[in-house]
């Protein structure tokens, strides 16, 4: 690693670093103001209207009510809980729930779960650019069919989904609607009444808010069962003390994102769209992974021809900056990413790609030397590459 420059960052979608304005606003929920909001006294009634503040807050952020926000531990217990409770307490009105080949592993291992659990589950596919199609998911709907979960935007490929069709397709036929938002947070206006959202998973660190807290959002009748049973806390819906300075962490994240984000994401979409043009018009078989237009305004995915992940990974790492290769979540795995897998990407093209997501305290000279080293580290793996010689 060259250590006489500082890193470059830029793997949003994996990880953000908590805003310094969030942490104040956290640190004296750990030290004089730690009181525990069920407990009926002063310092207790402090916690009170920080939580309650909290919701106000967070409810604004979505366009929801107050008392339609619950808070969990991170987007994979609000995952869980949305489908398993769902499912749980409608279990009488019908057993089939629809997702898409495209959904983060949380979704898709509860949803594995459920099969377990006798329910039925359809994977609806994904065009080339890993949208769903509205007809395709309407052809997939049954009597039977009581819940659809899809995911706001892919956390990987940054293509988002035509949310607002889906919304009003599952309202017209009875369906309740989950959507996992993490990835849209803070790159699209988020609104469930818009878009006829009945259920929605969002987690506090992709709003630069602390990790470990997440919350669920349910619309009045679409309760789901608790999946951690305890104290009865947020209304019965999930057990266990609040996380308080998480909780306000949270709520400041929400609040600042809410004032930034209109020049937030024009300054990423600057950033990407350059990446897109300079990339594709200077690297020879390259490609652009998701939907050219439809896609996150942080994320630029790309495919190289002849080259596999990993290599570009230690290459850029050798240079300095941090990017990612598959899952932004779990990319330690040396499987080809299911996402990319499900736009018809052969695994060997799948292992070529690479992810770059721009954030909050990226400046345009991170941007300039990414470009810089991308064409060369390209080039130098090809070099290398029996298999891209051997096509040339
Ligand atoms: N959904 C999406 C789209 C994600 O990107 C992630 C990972 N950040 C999760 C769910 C799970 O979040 P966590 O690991 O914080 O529970």
């Amino acid at each position: 690693m060259n250590t006489s420059r500082p890193e470059i960052y830029l793997d949003y979608q994996s990880s953000k670093p908590v805003d310094p304005r969030v942490l104040d606003e956290m640190i004296p929920f750990f030290t004089e103001k730690f009181g525990n909001p069920s407990a009926l006294h002063k310092v207790g009634d402090i916690a009170t209207d920080a939580l309650e503040e909290s919701r106000r807050e967070i409810a604004k952020f979505i366009n929801a009510d107050d008392d339609e926000i619950v808070f969990t531990s991170g987007a994979t217990e609000s995952n869980n809980f949305a489908l398993l409770g769902y499912m749980l307490k409608n279990k009488r009105k019908g057993n089939h729930v629809i997702i898409s080949e495209v959904e983060h592993i949380s979704i898709l291992n509860i949803a594995k779960y459920l099969q377990m659990q006798g329910f039925n589950v359809t994977r609806v596919p994904v065009d080339r650019y890993g949208r769903v199609s509205i007809k395709k998911l309407e052809r997939r709907i049954t009597d039977q069919t009581i819940l659809i979960s899809i995911g706001y935007a892919s956390n990987e490929i940054g293509t988002i989904q035509p949310v607002a069709e889906i919304g009003k397709l599952a309202r017209e036929r009875g369906i309740k609607f989950h959507t996992d938002a993490v990835a849209a947070e803070g790159a699209v206006d988020l609104d469930v009444k818009r878009d006829n959202i009945d259920l929605m998973s969002l987690s506090s660190n992709d709003i630069y808010g602390p990790r470990g807290l997440g919350v669920l959002y349910i619309k009045k009748g679409a309760r789901p069962n608790p999946v951690i049973q305890g104290g009865g806390q947020e209304k019965g819906l999930r057990s266990g003390t609040e996380n308080m300075p998480a909780i306000v962490g949270m709520q400041a994240a929400a609040r600042i994102m809410k004032k930034e984000m209109k020049s937030e994401v024009k300054r990423f979409r600057g950033w990407r769209d350059r990446m897109i043009k300079q990339i594709l018009e200077e690297i020879p078989d390259s490609y652009l992974n998701g939907h050219p237009q439809g896609r996150l305004a942080s994320n630029a995915h790309f495919r190289f021809d002849g080259i596999e992940g990993e290599s570009i990974l230690i290459s850029f790492k050798d240079e300095g900056i941090s990017v990612s290769t598959g899952s932004a979540c779990s990319s330690k795995t040396l499987e080809p990413s299911h996402t990319l897998i499900a736009t018809g990407l052969l695994h060997e093209e799948a292992h070529g790609s690479l992810q770059f997501t721009v954030g909050r305290f990226n400046e345009d000279s991170d941007i300039d030397r990414a470009l810089e080293v991308v064409p060369k580290v390209v080039n130098r793996l090809r070099k290398l590459s029996p298999i891209y010689k051997a096509r040339k």
